[in-house]
């Protein structure tokens, strides 16, 4: 896990429940951060992760389209 990835999870909460993130990847880089409670994905756009609700992805969603 990249060390930024891992700071990130420390500093990053969901803006919904502000429960605990989880890295989820795509190619050995950072796709996003998953939020379990809420079953959502915030997507990371150029490096930045978009930690906004409106902008939260289904996890189903978030899964179908990376198979
Ligand atoms: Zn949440």
């Amino acid at each position: 896990m990249p060390i930024q990835t891992e700071e990130l999870l420390q500093m990053l909460a969901c803006p919904r429940c502000l429960g605990a993130l989880e890295a989820v990847y795509r190619g050995g880089e950072t796709a996003g951060f998953a939020c379990p409670a809420c079953a959502v994905v915030y997507p990371v756009r150029d490096d930045i992760p978009i930690m906004l609700e409106e902008e939260a992805i289904p996890r189903q969603r978030w899964d179908a389209e990376q198979s």
